[in-house]
């Protein structure tokens, strides 16, 4: 018995829709970095439809370039000839966002396609306007260099009525870039400024049906469901602890369902007592301190047998948004979390 995540096509292609209903002038980048948002790349097969597809590194662009023909986006570039090259044999759109990679990148008469990265006030990666302009000005020499799209990234999308919203999409629209694609929007940017839609959308966690706000959204289906077996019940009286540290007793006599996952698994550590698990299609309250392998849930009076299949995330009755906030963090984390030693299968 063991912890399974299932990853739903159907779900998948839904979702791809969706960020086509929403942006529908607009070429999508599938982001599909971090083994996919950790739903594994060999099992997103609906998501090959994108029409670009955009990794963080050369070893994710590797492994991708074995499922997938569609031009791929190393989103952190190139740093030195070797990198080049194998970018160039795995026919890699360029990111540059820094301008020591200038030198590396014209260092080839090999066709090329480059994505400008622009900072409009995120101050993590991109070029300043400046450094934008001699970009600009020194590829025009390289007719190898084909500049697909100037791209920037919002630090605050999630965040409605955010004014550093307005601030870096001004900057960016102010930009000298005339004739060249343009692409700002993530998935929140997506659902929330449509202003900033452009030539070119790059949706990451909505196209796994996970919101990038704090709850859940409907119009989004979960891609992953996270289950595990129960796999031991055992009855607790009035007064006495469950777990590590003792940090949970019964209030009343209870029952104590042991459910086969743990923080090995990636579910979190930090998920408080109460974090909902839903088992026989009810909700239950965790109990006590998660362990490696193991959780515990009170489920009081419900008739459940060793075996039965509990639900972590990922139902209509319990989104991972929810396990999210009672464990301080965010889907995204929970989600590329998953380890190992968990199985991965598709479903329809
Ligand atoms: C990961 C990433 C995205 C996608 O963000 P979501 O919030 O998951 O939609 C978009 N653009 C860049 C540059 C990214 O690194």
């Amino acid at each position: 018995m063991h912890a399974v995540a299932s990853i739903s096509q159907s779900a998948l292609s839904h979702n791809l829709s969706v960020v086509r209903e929403y942006a529908p002038n607009s070429k999508l980048v599938g982001m599909v970095k971090a083994n996919a948002y950790g739903h594994h790349l060999d099992l997103i097969k609906p998501l090959m439809q994108a029409d670009i597809l955009a990794v963080s590194e050369l070893s994710e662009a590797r492994q991708l370039r074995l499922l997938s023909t569609r031009p791929i986006l190393l989103l952190s570039g190139v740093f030195n000839d070797n990198e080049l090259l194998s970018a160039i044999q795995l026919n890699c759109h360029l990111v540059l966002h820094d301008l020591s990679q200038l030198s590396v990148i014209t260092n080839t008469n090999q066709s090329i396609h480059i994505w400008l990265k622009v900072d409009t006030g995120m101050h993590r990666l991109g070029l300043s306007e400046q450094d934008l302009n001699t970009c600009l000005q020194e590829l025009k020499d390289h007719s190898n260099i084909h500049v697909e799209c100037v791209m920037s990234h919002y630090a605050c999308a999630d965040e409605e009525n955010h004014l550093q919203n307005t601030q870096q999409l001004n900057s960016f629209n102010q930009l000298a870039i005339d004739g060249i694609a343009r692409s700002m929007a993530n998935s929140a940017a997506i659902l929330n400024l449509p202003e900033s839609h452009f030539e070119y959308v790059r949706p990451g966690i909505m196209l796994y049906g996970v919101s990038p706000f704090a709850v859940a959204d409907k119009r989004l289906q979960p891609v992953m469901e996270l289950s595990a077996p129960i796999i031991s019940i055992k009855t607790i009286k009035t007064g006495e602890s469950v777990g590590y540290g003792a940090t949970w007793c019964a209030s009343v006599d209870t029952k104590i369902a042991i459910i086969g996952i743990g923080y090995g698994d990636g579910y979190p550590r930090h998920a408080k007592n109460n974090t909902p698990v839903l088992i026989n299609d009810t909700l239950c309250p965790l109990a006590g301190r998660v362990s490696m392998d193991l959780i515990c849930v009170d489920i009081g009076t419900l008739n459940v047998s060793v075996g039965d299949k509990a639900i972590l995330w990922g139902h209509d009755k319990l989104s991972i948004e929810t396990v999210a906030s009672y464990s301080d963090t965010i889907g995204y984390e929970l989600l590329t979390s998953v380890s190992s030693r968990v199985n991965f299968m598709t479903h329809d």
